[in-house]
């Protein structure tokens, strides 16, 4: 089987770099990367933009617009990339901020826009974040949303609720919504606004930061996957759902495993390839481009 990853990081985040060290104990670079994307079918992958000015820093406030993927010089060429916004500096600096993201849109590694509810203190329907929305329309980006937990203690969860996807996805109707996380703890609401909107979608991503023998035993554990079950079989709808790892705050493998476990066999194709190309309307083009340069 053919996969895609629709979640994964490739940013200098000090936080991603001590949990690939000291929790999920993987080789967090381009190397690391290729090698282990590779023994696990993984085709393509979507980085989520992101950087820090200091490390710790994350949620930077003084991170410029748009952020990218900086763990290293080059990103490997099966890694393309949404847009992360720093709506701080959005806020103070306007038109030109909204320049620079718009000038790097027509890369063909660029499928989206991400949005860090919860870490930067905004609702997703805040005004802040409209011309963006609005660039997303244009140019027929995607846009993933942080839901849910983070990661980062100095965020605020009432951002992060996937209920706030509601309102904005009844407010641009033809902008494609994932919510990262499938919003977990908040699972359940995730599912309702999936179900409702046929714009909102989910990813499958960050249920667990650990290390191989933890996930293996967490697979074990009913309560662990019955809550993830749940949600996924509330909506019945296995179209709307997206595999994606989170790398590195897991390894990808494993993951696989686990996500393999929660959704239905019959649905392994759609959730683990297909969606992500109905999702991601550019993702096709770039599939091709690096089908053609290997
Ligand atoms: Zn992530």
């Amino acid at each position: 089987m053919k996969i895609i990853d629709a979640h994964i990081h490739f940013s200098r985040i000090e936080s991603f770099i001590h949990t690939a060290n000291e929790i999920t104990f993987l080789d967090y670079s381009g190397k690391g990367l290729e090698k282990e994307f590779s023994e696990a079918g993984i085709t393509a992958a979507i980085g989520m933009g992101l950087t820090e000015q200091e490390a710790w820093g994350f949620p930077d406030t003084t991170s410029p617009n748009p952020m990218g993927l900086d763990l290293e010089s080059s990103v490997p060429p099966l890694v393309a990339c949404c847009l992360g916004i720093n709506p701080v500096m959005l806020e103070q600096n306007g038109a030109s901020e909204l320049e620079k993201i718009e000038g790097e849109i027509a890369r063909h590694d660029v499928m989206g826009i991400k949005i860090y509810a919860g870490y930067y203190p905004y609702y997703v329907y805040d005004k802040v974040y409209h011309p963006v929305y609005k660039l997303a329309e244009k140019h027929n980006l995607t846009v993933v949303i942080h839901g849910g937990a983070t990661y980062s203690d100095r965020a605020l969860l009432k951002y992060s609720h996937p209920l706030a996807v509601d309102e904005l996805a009844v407010e641009f109707r033809s902008v494609n919504f994932v919510i990262a996380h499938l919003g977990d703890p908040w699972v359940m609401d995730t599912a309702g606004v999936v179900y409702k909107n046929p714009n909102v979608f989910a990813d499958l991503s960050g249920f667990l930061v650990a290390a191989d023998s933890k996930i293996e035993s967490m697979r074990k554990n009913r309560l662990i996957m019955d809550h993830f079950m749940q949600a996924l079989e509330y909506t019945e709808l296995y179209n709307k759902f997206l595999f994606g790892s989170d790398w590195p705050l897991a390894p990808v493998k494993p993951y696989i495993e686990f996500v393999k476990d929660i959704v239905p066999e019959e649905h392994h194709e759609d959730v683990f390839f297909r969606n992500a190309i109905n999702v991601f309307p550019r993702l096709g083009d770039f599939l091709e481009t690096i089908a053609s340069t290997t």
